[in-house]
């Protein structure tokens, strides 16, 4: 797009001057979007002076921004560029969908600009094809002319970026993890789009009636084995005599390699300040964008009926089960329990079972005694920068044995209080309808029985709720189990993590409760304190797990590499088998080494927290351009490791990164029954952020959550994973079409920066031909993927 400007504003004489055009480009159609029927339909209830453009006309562009020695004839050529840059995005559009062979694959790029050069725009305009697909929003956009210079003289710049892209597109493919098909394009050069057609009934909610009934399907009998910290599976004998594992992936040793290359990318000094450049320039488009369209997006979310802020859905993407409720509650849920089952035997004490009445005699405690005060178990400035401490916050009147009783799920009474309160949680999401969440459960990996009675737990006890989906958290605490001699080395720990789901997979009749349970798990969790003295970085020499006998805890990335390969071949074996495949979802970048955000980048399918991306421009660039979802918890970080006032969310967030706002841990952080609701309130208002952010949160959270599809279709959209405008429903989002249509454009403008190399070989080669004394030695060709 740039490079035509570049072209259009050259043959005007004016290639001397970059400058910021702004530019109401006022269509004929009504300004809400209407990419579907009911938007159709609602349009015509849109009171006049929203849909009369008169006043937008008037704006259309405002003195202050205009050059004052400007040539008259040049706005016309202004405008024409303006509506031929809107033309290009269509045409990509149009060129996505349309089936190319290989040969017009290779020759897509040369093409397009071609076509675009011969366009007439009135033509264009006058074209019903065109116009049908262009489903081009009224808004003003923000067009940067000009020769783009800095950073264009090093093409490395871009071949690191695109390298680094394509081994998350290995990673993510590989575990059948999510990568955006916009970045795909980019990567490839092609323009083929995977999009399908749908067929789901979206208006209705998916009911799902009895959870548990699941049929069991046949068992396989594969054959199951660890080696070097890896579960692989082996179909018959033969192929385990012969070595021949049914499913592969990418060596440890590559990682390392790959891991390697990133860390010397985000401490190159001109990448560096490329991307800091590139993000401060995104900023201030989406403070531009604002400041034209603010109006404009609050006029388009008034017009919707019925749909406000309320009662749009909103998932909490990062919260732990065992701190879901808020402190008042657990109160009153031990209250109550002292007082009607004093007599349940709880716990052992030497051997001996205690009931509940005898453990509260045993702390002098009455239930009328108890009070939020003394449960102690709210953050407070004391934990700020303790990990230690904030742990310790877990245990109700500082006592471990009552955390054991009531918010665990494996003890004396087999979790029965936990689940009460957990279904009590659930009720209250239910009643509010519009908010989800993802609760993590803890699997710690010290003996292979876990996670069956995990899902014992959860059957019997009948946990269960549409507004719920798990993800196992798994707490990095080998070097504890191993100084207590639970385990004898590291990949024991991942035996016995891992060695169920792949039993479960290969003979589900094995573990019935499991296969059932694992229907409503959606990833894995890597928690614990990341501020936690480590080597962050390992090279090919590092100690295998099988070897992995010493005290020490092994590194960040060490423990998600090793997550993330049985992952893999556990996706491969699940969805061989028809069933659900998991993502990786860990805990990254709150506090520690920026490192920690290269294993997020390379494995993860998102992350939580990311407060450190902050300090790393490339990397945060890169999780803006393959828009990595980020659940972020700035009452959490508040009070743990990050001032509320120097939370990067808002910067993030206006640049277009994929946040989410996310509770953490509702227990120890906040006041009220709906601890998201505050989240969003306190942010809000901290912040001052507009309904429309506010949406636009609320969209991210439910896109990078684990919900199934057909949730997701009838919380956001029936085509909420197609790109642009089209993915929008503002009927259920309440987020503006120009919004979406802003960040949509700008991220296809960024990500067409990083053919900037290409084009500049292509426009020097053009020269060459013409100019045949030009070195041909000079042209920066050498590609790297
Ligand atoms: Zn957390």
């Amino acid at each position: 797009m740039i490079e035509h400007m570049e072209r259009l504003v050259r043959g005007s004489d004016l290639k001397k001057e970059n400058e910021i055009l702004m530019k109401a480009s006022v269509l004929d159609d009504d300004e809400i979007e209407e990419d579907d029927e009911v938007a159709a339909a609602t349009a015509s209830k849109i009171p006049r002076d929203i849909s009369n453009h008169s006043e937008l006309s008037v704006k259309e562009i405002s003195a202050p921004y205009t050059v004052p020695h400007y040539p008259i004839e040049l706005e016309e050529q202004k405008k024409i560029a303006a509506q031929q840059l809107a033309q290009q995005i269509a045409l990509k559009e149009l060129e996505e969908r349309a089936i190319h062979d290989e040969e017009s694959i290779s020759n897509a790029g040369i093409q397009r600009i071609q076509h675009a050069e011969s366009i007439d725009p009135t033509a264009c305009l006058a074209g019903q094809t065109t116009s049908s697909i262009l489903n081009q929003l009224d808004f003003q956009r923000v067009y940067i002319s000009g020769e783009y210079s800095f950073g264009a003289e090093d093409p490395k710049i871009y071949q690191s970026l695109r390298r680094a892209m394509r081994l998350r597109e290995i990673y993510m493919q590989e575990a059948f993890q999510t990568f955006p098909e916009m970045a795909k394009r980019i990567l490839h050069r092609t323009h083929k789009s995977s999009y399908q057609p749908e067929t789901v009934n979206y208006d209705e909610p998916p009911v799902i009636a009895d959870p548990w009934n699941i049929k069991i399907p046949e068992d396989l009998n594969c054959i199951l084995k660890i080696e070097d910290g890896v579960i692989h599976v082996y179909k018959t004998k033969e192929d385990f005599e012969g070595k021949k594992r049914a499913y592969n992936l990418r060596p440890f040793n590559n990682f390392i390699e790959d891991m390697k290359f990133m860390c010397n990318i985000i401490t190159d000094g001109p990448l560096k300040s490329h991307c800091y450049k590139r993000l401060a320039y995104l900023t201030y488009k989406y403070q531009l964008h604002v400041l034209l369209n603010e109006m404009n997006e609050l006029r388009s979310q008034k017009a919707v009926p019925h749909r406000d802020f309320y009662n749009t859905r909103k998932v909490d993407t990062h919260i732990h089960a065992a701190s879901c409720m808020n402190q008042k509650h657990l109160l009153r849920f031990i209250k109550k329990t002292i007082k009607t089952r004093r007599n349940d035997y709880v716990c052992l004490e030497n051997g001996k079972p205690l009931t509940l009445e005898q453990v509260f005699d045993s702390l002098n405690l009455t239930s009328y005694d108890l009070s939020v005060d003394m449960l102690d178990v709210h953050a407070d400035r004391n934990t700020f920068h303790r990990f230690d401490k904030f742990n310790a916050k877990y245990n109700p009147i500082g006592e471990s044995r009552l955390r054991e009783i009531f918010l665990k799920t494996d003890n004396y009474i087999k979790g029965v209080y936990f689940a009460e309160i957990l279904k009590e949680v659930m009720n209250d999401l239910e009643e509010s309808k519009y908010q989800q969440a993802e609760l993590r459960l803890s699997i710690y990996g010290r003996k292979p029985s876990e996670w069956d009675d995990l899902a014992k737990w959860a059957l019997t006890n009948n946990v269960y709720s549409d507004t719920v989906r798990w993800i196992i958290q798994i707490p990095r605490l080998y070097d504890v189990y191993r100084a207590n001699k639970i385990l004898e080395n590291f990949e024991q720990m991942l035996e016995n993590i891992f060695m169920p789901l792949f039993e479960v997979t290969n003979n589900p009749n094995s573990h019935p409760e499991l296969h059932v349970f694992l229907h409503y798990v959606t990833g894995f969790d890597s928690v614990d304190d990341e501020s936690k003295h480590e080597n962050p970085m390992f090279d090919k020499e590092i100690t295998l797990p099988n070897k992995w006998s010493d005290e020490e805890n092994p590194p960040y990335n060490y423990y998600l590499y090793y997550m993330y390969a049985n992952m893999v071949i556990l996706n491969h074996f699940r969805k061989e088998r028809g069933f659900n495949t998991l993502v990786l979802r860990p805990h990254c970048g709150e506090a520690g080494n920026i490192q920690h955000l290269i294993g997020g980048f390379l494995l993860a399918e998102n992350i939580s927290h990311g407060l450190l991306l902050r300090k790393v421009p490339v990397l945060q660039y890169l999780y803006y351009l393959t828009q990595i979802g980020i659940a972020m918890s700035p009452l959490s970080n508040n009070s743990l490791f990050l001032n509320y006032h120097r939370n990067p969310l808002p910067e993030f967030a206006s640049r277009g990164l994929c946040v989410s706002l996310s509770t953490d841990d509702p227990l120890q952080f906040h006041f009220t029954k709906e601890p998201l609701m505050e989240e969003y309130s306190i942010a809000t208002q901290v912040w001052k952020l507009s309904s429309c952010d506010m949406s636009e949160l609320a969209r991210n959270s439910v896109l990078m959550s684990g919900f199934p599809a057909e949730f997701k279709q009838h919380w956001i959209g029936a085509n909420y994973h197609r790109e642009g405008v089209e993915g929008n429903d503002i009927q259920r989002t309440n987020l503006p079409g120009i919004r979406v249509s802003y960040r949509y454009e700008t991220l296809l403008d960024e990500l067409d920066h990083l053919r900037s190399d290409d084009k500049n070989w292509e426009r020097q080669k053009r020269t060459s031909v013409t100019d045949k004394t030009h070195s041909k030695s000079s042209l920066p060709h050498k590609r790297l993927i």
